[in-house]
């Protein structure tokens, strides 16, 4: 299980502050991804991301509502990785293992510079 950030995110950074164990980060380039995400593989589920978003955008994996889940056909491409079509009401990992995440980690907070 882990947290889910929705397209309702506005990209404030508020739950980034929070996260214990750093595992949210920018979704990159903004036009592709406007939204934050959170590493599934990272996040321990604490919940304390979830009260400071102050647009109610994440979500318990499990309780996503349906309104913010992929559509049949809809596509992403977040960090330049694969083209992922959905075929319609999966919950799906959009983070994959590459570099613009660790070169963010290691730059620290500045989100806003990521490459
Ligand atoms: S649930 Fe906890 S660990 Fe997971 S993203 Fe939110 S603050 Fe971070
Ligand atoms: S607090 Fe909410 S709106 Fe702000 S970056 Fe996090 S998920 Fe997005």
């Amino acid at each position: 299980m882990t947290h889910i950030i929705t397209s309702i995110c506005l990209r404030d950074g508020a739950c980034v502050e929070v996260c214990p164990v750093e595992c949210i980060v920018p979704g990159y380039p903004e036009d592709e991804w406007p939204w934050f995400f959170i590493d599934p593989d990272t996040c321990i589920d604490c919940g304390a991301c979830v009260p400071e978003c102050p647009f109610e955008a994440i979500f318990v994996e499990e309780e996503v509502p349906d309104a913010y889940k992929m559509k049949p056909g809809q596509e992403r491409i977040p960090f330049g990785g694969e083209r992922y079509a959905a075929e319609g009401g999966e919950v799906v990992d959009l983070t994959p293992d590459i570099q613009p995440n660790y070169d963010f980690f290691a730059a620290g907070p500045g989100y806003d510079s990521a490459p």
